[in-house]
């Protein structure tokens, strides 16, 4: 890997002239003056004096070479729709919507809060935001009206904009009344609501003087042309907040420049995606990745994004790979859950499709566990890459870069550093660095590179003690994941630095077992935790679903899966991370990110209460679990 390692070395050693020569990728309406500020670390200040403006670089300047260009698809199978927005007619709606956004008083600086299902006019309003620049919390639509009012009272956005329902497997959500929830829950609410209303919940109610239409709206204020505001880079773009799988979320905050920055060069080195292709990534719009690579990033990269609203094995299990059929994807972003939903279905779903115009499919979010990884690379035959980010980060920490060079895939691995980051894997005892086979925590030197978090919203000192005070004496960045390198440099994840089960002192990560029961090939999906037990502190307990579930027709069936599980982990690890009992149900508790829900499962096995499980999946796979563990 000699011409990556040389560009990953350059982008540490010549910091300046590498993100100089990056920055050439996006539109400045004024040069920056000024690389890197890091005269207060941690904190980065990148481009500065520079000004630019995130919309204008995801639409505007590509209106002359690629007006009539397909901008955006927007796909649902919910609805049965599929509307298709050139570059001219993006450029047009994104107008329109932010003189909406600007006639309810929303200006530069102002927050805006925006909790919608996937539809073409939630990229509007977050596109819409960044022209005016206007810095816009995105909270994923699904989240319980409690957690959309911790949001609400610390962004304490001016207007908040959401639709009348959204759909999940052909059920209405219903957005509105949620949102009025919220509202009245919350210290600091916004002056005005904006509401797009789908024709789906024919019975909402809107609050006379808070309440605007979007369509009246539209009528009244959508054919003002609105100017962009120029923002000097480190002005922010926006906060979202963390998924909270590790406690109170956190609201990142990002600027501009170093962003639009990190994205237009990691749609080439790393997504390898070019200008007039597709790109679809399955994500939403309420997570990271949503809005860096469906919104901001491809359009950034003059692509066309896919936006779609639905499951991903409804009408089938080949829906997604129809797209990439119908929509000549040639970037590709899932997420370690999908492929393991996909995994128990027909794989003949997966053969059904040309995905000849396809080139890598991405995938991250979630370990990858390295027989997952080998089933979907073979199922699709392509290059399958996992990588490794945080909400945080924004873009890639690890990933392979093969529009740098084409490093071979290893099953199981996110690949290496990305370039801009500065990566230390350290000894947790004494932070120094951890030898090639060794764990150690993942921890970033700063600065970070562009692109990535500059504070915690309205809190530095949040910023600096949540996140750079795991080696009190180094000022590092801790992602907070264990790690481990192979002797080729190739970066393995093992889990979060606090899922550690201690059993009679010996610390095991829940990743290392569960990566030993999944190599039982019966393994679809499996979640370790680590429960309280009186006489070895903690003991490891699996919660496991089973490919064929015939296997466990009988109580003597059940026992020898178990025991074969068991004597894989035996195997693996030795008998110190045998789990005490395999528990065997049919779906694992996950948020709609496809975040296990580590925590609730283990306090539900130690009796405990399972916490805030409003972004849960599937409320019945709780209930299978609560079952189990007493049966
Ligand atoms: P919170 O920080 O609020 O607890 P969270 O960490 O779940 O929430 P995200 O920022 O969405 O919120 O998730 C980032 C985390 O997801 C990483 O720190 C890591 O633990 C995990 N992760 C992401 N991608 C990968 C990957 N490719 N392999 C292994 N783990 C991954
Ligand atoms: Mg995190």
């Amino acid at each position: 890997m000699g011409a990556y390692a040389d560009f990953h070395r350059r982008s540490i050693e010549n910091r300046e002239s590498f993100w100089t020569e990056e920055a050439r990728r996006i539109h400045w309406h004024r040069p920056f003056d000024q690389v890197l500020d890091f005269s207060k670390p941690p904190f980065a200040k990148w481009f500065v004096g520079g000004q630019t403006n995130l919309c204008y670089n995801a639409i505007d300047r590509h209106l002359d070479a690629r007006s009539d260009q397909t901008a955006l698809v927007y796909i649902s199978t919910e609805t049965d729709t599929e509307r298709r927005y050139s570059y001219r007619e993006l450029h047009a709606a994104v107008n329109a919507c932010a003189a909406v956004i600007q006639a309810q008083g929303v200006g530069r600086g102002d927050r805006v809060l925006i909790y919608m299902p996937m539809i073409p006019e939630a990229a509007f309003a977050m596109l819409a935001c960044a022209r005016l620049g206007a810095v816009h919390s995105v909270v994923f639509g699904g989240f319980a009206a409690a957690s959309c009012a911790t949001r609400i009272d610390d962004a304490k956005p001016k207007l908040l904009i959401t639709a009348d329902a959204g759909l999940r497997g052909g059920k209405a959500i219903h957005y509105k009344p949620l949102v009025d929830e919220a509202v009245s829950l919350s210290k600091h609410p916004p002056e005005k609501v904006l509401v797009i209303n789908r024709g789906i919940d024919k019975d909402f109610s809107m609050v006379p003087g808070r309440d605007v239409d979007y369509a009246e709206a539209l009528r009244q204020h959508g054919s003002t042309p609105v100017p962009v505001t120029w923002l000097e880079s480190s002005e922010p773009s926006y906060i979202l907040y963390t998924s909270g799988t590790t406690g109170k979320p956190k609201g990142v905050q990002r600027d501009t420049g170093g962003y639009a920055v990190a994205l237009a060069s990691s749609m080439e080195h790393i997504y390898c995606g070019k200008p007039g292709e597709a790109m679809f990534t399955t994500s939403d719009v309420g997570w990271v990745v949503g809005h860096s690579y469906i919104v901001y990033g491809p359009l950034i990269h003059g692509m066309t994004t896919i936006l779609y609203e639905g499951l991903p094995i409804r009408p089938d299990a080949g829906i997604w790979w129809k797209i990439v059929q119908e929509q000549k994807v040639t970037v590709m972003f899932s997420s370690p859950t999908a492929a393991r939903v996909l995994k128990k279905q027909d794989p003949a779903y997966l053969k059904k499709y040309n995905l000849s115009s396809l080139r890598h499919l991405f995938l991250a979010g979630e370990p990858l566990d390295e027989p997952t990884h080998r089933w979907i690379h073979d199922a699709i035959g392509k290059p399958v890459i996992d990588h490794y980010w945080q909400t945080e980060t924004g873009w890639p920490i690890l990933s392979l870069a093969p529009g740098i060079e084409k490093a071979k895939v290893k099953y199981g691995s996110p690949g290496f550093p990305v370039y801009g980051y500065d990566l230390k894997l350290l000894r947790e005892s004494d932070a120094t660095e951890a030898a090639p086979g060794e764990k150690g925590v993942l921890t970033i030197a700063p600065p970070l590179p562009p692109g990535c978090m500059t504070t915690v919203w309205g809190d530095d000192e949040r910023f600096v003690n949540t996140y750079f005070r795991t080696f009190p004496k180094l000022m590092l960045y801790s992602t907070f994941d264990w790690g481990v390198r192979d002797a080729e440099g190739y970066t393995f994840i093992l889990g979060r630095t606090d899922d550690v089960i201690n059993v009679a002192g010996h610390r095991i990560g829940t990743r290392e077992i569960e990566e030993a029961v999944q190599s039982h090939a019966n393994i679809a999906e499996v979640a370790v935790v680590g429960v309280a037990d009186s006489l070895k502190g903690q003991m490891p307990l699996a919660f496991a679903v089973v490919k064929d579930a015939s296997k466990l027709d009988t109580e003597a069936g059940r026992k020898s899966q178990e025991k074969e599980i068991m004597d894989a982990v035996d195997h693996q690890l030795g008998a110190i991370a045998r789990p005490q009992r395999v528990l065997f149900v049919n779906s694992l508790p996950k948020t709609r990110s496809g975040k296990l829900l580590r925590r609730s499962l283990q306090a539900l096995a130690e009796g405990r209460d399972p916490g805030d499980l409003t972004t849960i999946e599937d409320p019945a796979a709780l209930e299978q679990i609560r079952g189990v563990l007493k049966g």
